[in-house]
């Protein structure tokens, strides 16, 4: 059974990027009800006692009749889960070193990079995420999925992700999805997301 991960920070810390009451609310309630209903979903089932990433990778082999469910819900858990740590309080600015360097590469300059991912984020219609991946081959992209689909079902690893989920900007921003981006590149765990490129190499 998924619990609901304790953040690694208050809720007022993301202040003035992301106020109290959305995250007070997305955590709460948001993300608690994605778990609710995997809970729900999965109990009694022979993936009961599986991991969120063992269920996200073999999604496929989650019978059809619970699968959207299951994808939904176990996928917004596991989203929320790292979204939640791809912030922090006093964050922001650029990554270090080797994620550095691999964005330059690929990108060719920082800039760039989060013009091509908010690009991706501002053009996901509707409800959804956008990520930067690694894939098999170790090379870094930008994607975007919908709804609560994860790249992990994909056999990418999520290093960043944003959600553009209305209910993680509404309050604040209303409609304004391109400029709750550009205030969240001011609360970015660079370190996490260096953490995660580190245990994936
Ligand atoms: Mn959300």
């Amino acid at each position: 059974m998924y619990e609901l991960p304790k953040l690694p920070y208050q809720y007022n810390e993301l202040e003035p990027y992301i106020d109290e009451l959305t995250m007070t609310i997305h955590h709460t309630k948001h993300h608690q009800a994605y778990i609710d209903n995997a809970n729900k979903v999965l109990t009694g089932t022979e993936f009961e006692n599986f991991e969120v990433e063992q269920i996200l990778r073999k999604i496929d082999g989650i019978p059809e009749s619970i699968r959207n469910t299951v994808r939904n819900n176990a996928g917004g858990h596991y989203n929320h889960s790292l979204f939640w740590n791809f912030m922090g309080p006093g964050k922001g600015g650029s990554p270090s070193a080797e994620l550095s360097d691999m964005i330059n590469k690929k990108f060719e300059s920082f800039d760039k990079f989060t013009g091509q991912f908010n690009s991706a984020a501002i053009g996901r219609f509707g409800s959804g995420w956008a990520w930067l991946v690694l894939d098999s081959n170790k090379n870094v992209s930008i994607t975007s999925t919908a709804n609560q689909d994860s790249p992990i079902s994909a056999n990418l690893i999520p290093l960043l992700g944003v959600d553009v989920w209305e209910h993680a900007y509404y309050l604040k921003y209303q409609n304004r999805r391109a400029e709750y981006l550009k205030n969240w590149w001011n609360v970015v765990n660079w370190d996490f997301v260096e953490s995660r490129l580190k245990n994936s190499l």
